[in-house]
C-alpha cells in the first residue's frame, strides 16, 4: 500500500540549530548533508568517528563531548537521533515530541516524526525519494533518476540551457564512460557539434537528431586551413543564435588548439566556456596500468608533442634537456618520429635501457600496450605495426608496472 501519510517537505536549515545525538557511522552520514545546507550543527556523543572529528577540527560542527540531556533540544529546529542505544534514542524523540521539533530516528522509522529521504542533485534539480522503509530501493531509484539526467535519457527540455555561444569540451581519452558529467550535459545541450576523430564517437549517436554535427574530418584541409574553417564555423554558428559544442578527445587545451578557437570567439564577440577533459597522456597510461609518477621512482613528468622530429626548426622542444630528465617523459603524436626521438634521448644521457611502454588506442576497444626499450623502441615499433593514436611512456615507472618484463 502506498504510505500518503508522509507529507514531503524541503528544509532551509541554514543557520537553525540541527542536533546530532550520536557520533557513529549513522551521525557521519548525515552531518555533511546537514553542512552542506549551512545549518548550525551540533553533535551530542562522548566519542565521535574520526571523520567526524575532522569536521569539528575545520570548524563546520560543534562537538558536545557527553551524553544526551533534554536541553540540548533548545533552540532546536531539527533533530537527528542516531545513537546505537536505543533507550538514548527514546528519550531524545520523547524530548524533541515535548518541544515541537521533528526528530529523524537511525533505528526505528516508525517512531521517527520526519524521515532522510536519499537525495541526490543534478543541473539544480534536487532528487529526494522516500521509500517506505527500504532504504536500499529508495537510493537505487535515485540512482536511476540521476543516471537518467546525467546521461540525458530523462531530458527535461525546458530545463536545457539553450544561451547562444561556444563550449569547449574535453571528450576524455576515448571511452564514453570517461568523459565528464558536465561535458555530457553540454552535449545534450547543443544545438551544433563539431567533432574530431579522436572525440568519443559512441556519444554522437546518442545526440537527438535536430543536432546539426560537423565532421572535422570533413571540412577542407590544408596546411592551416582546417582550423581557420573550424574557427569560422563555430563562431558563425554561434552568430547565428547556435549553442555548439567543440567537442574534442582528452583535454582541448592539451595539443588541441582549443585556445585558437576562445580567442577566435572572443575577437567576435562570442561567449566561449570550457569542460575541460581527462588528458590522455595521464589516463591512457593510467588505464593501461601505469602511473606517470611513483614515490621514489619518478618525481616529475613531461608530457611533450612528439609531432616534429628533433632538430626540426619550428620545434620547441629541448630534446637535449629531456634527455637529462630522470623522470617520465610521455611523448604524444610520436610514433613516426619515435626512433629518432629515442635516439636523442639516449643521446642526452638516458640510458638505452630505459623501460619504454606504447600504449595504442587506449581506453578503446583493441587497445594493446606494446613494452621496449629506449634501444629497441624502432625494432618494436616496426615489429607489431604500431599506428597512432598512441601514447609512448618513457621511464621507470613503466618498469614498475611491468617488473617481470623488466627483471
Ligand atoms: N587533446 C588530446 C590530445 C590530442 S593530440 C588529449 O588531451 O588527450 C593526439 C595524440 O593524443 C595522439 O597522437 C596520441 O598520442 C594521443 N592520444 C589521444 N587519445 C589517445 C588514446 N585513446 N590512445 C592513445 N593515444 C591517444
Amino acid at each position: 500500500m502506498d504510505d500518503y501519510t508522509t507529507y514531503p517537505s524541503g528544509l532551509r536549515l541554514t543557520g537553525r540549530r540541527v542536533v546530532v545525538v550520536g557520533g557513529g557511522h549513522v551521525a557521519q552520514r548525515r552531518v555533511p548533508q546537514l553542512i552542506a545546507a549551512r545549518a548550525d550543527v551540533h553533535v551530542v556523543s562522548p566519542a565521535v568517528t574520526p571523520a567526524i572529528e575532522g569536521m569539528v577540527g575545520s570548524g563546520e560542527v560543534t562537538w558536545h563531548e557527553r551524553g544526551f540531556a533534554d536541553g540540548d533540544l533548545d533552540e532546536a529546529w531539527y533533530v537527528v537521533a542516531a545513537t546505537d542505544d536505543r533507550a538514548v534514542n527514546e528519550q531524545v524523540s520523547a524530548a524533541a515530541e515535548a518541544r515541537r521539533i521533528f526528530c529523524v530516528r537511525s533505528d526505528d522509522a516508525t517512531r521517527a516524526t520526519a524521515w532522510t529521504p536519499a537525495v541526490g542533485r543534478h543541473a539544480g534539480v534536487t532528487v529526494a525519494v522516500l521509500g517506505q522503509r527500504e532504504p536500499q530501493r529508495s537510493a537505487a531509484v535515485r540512482d536511476e533518476i540521476l543516471e537518467g539526467l546525467r546521461e540525458g535519457t530523462i531530458v527535461a527540455r525546458h530545463q536545457r540551457d539553450r544561451s547562444p555561444g561556444v563550449v569547449l569540451v574535453g571528450g576524455g581519452p576515448g571511452d564514453p564512460e570517461l568523459m565528464s558529467v558536465a561535458g555530457r550535459k553540454a552535449l545534450m545541450e547543443a544545438d551544433v557539434v563539431v567533432a574530431d576523430r579522436l572525440a568519443p564517437r559512441e556519444l554522437l549517436g546518442e545526440l537527438p537528431a535536430d543536432v546539426e554535427l560537423i565532421d572535422v574530418a570533413k571540412l577542407p584541409r590544408g596546411r592551416s586551413a582546417l582550423q581557420e574553417e573550424i574557427n569560422r564555423v563555430i563562431v558563425e554558428r554561434a552568430l547565428a543564435g547556435k549553442r555548439v559544442v567543440r567537442f574534442k578527445g582528452g583535454d582541448n587545451f592539451v595539443f588541441g588548439r582549443g585556445y585558437e578557437e576562445v580567442i577566435a570567439c572572443r575577437e567576435a564577440g562570442v561567449p566561449v566556456t570550457v569542460i575541460p577533459g581527462l588528458s590522455s597522456p595521464i589516463a591512457v597510461p593510467a588505464v593501461a596500468g601505469i602511473p606517470v609518477t611513483h614515490r621514489g621512482v619518478a618525481h616529475e613528468f613531461s608530457v611533450v608533442s612528439g609531432h616534429l622530429p628533433p632538430g626540426h626548426p619550428e620545434s620547441l622542444v629541448d630534446w637535449a634537456a629531456l634527455g637529462r630528465l630522470t623522470g617520465t617523459v610521455v611523448l604524444m603524436m610520436a610514433v613516426e618520429n619515435a626512433p629518432l626521438i629515442a635516439e636523442v634521448l639516449v643521446e642526452g644521457g638516458r640510458p638505452a635501457t630505459t623501460p619504454v611502454a606504447v600504449v595504442c588506442n587506449g581506453t578503446m576497444p583493441g587497445e594493446r600496450t606494446v613494452l621496449a626499450t629506449l634501444g629497441t623502441l624502432a625494432t618494436e615499433l616496426a615489429a607489431h605495426d604500431v599506428r597512432p593514436p598512441a601514447i609512448i611512456v618513457v621511464g621507470d615507472v613503466v618498469a614498475v608496472a611491468h617488473p617481470a618484463h623488466f627483471a
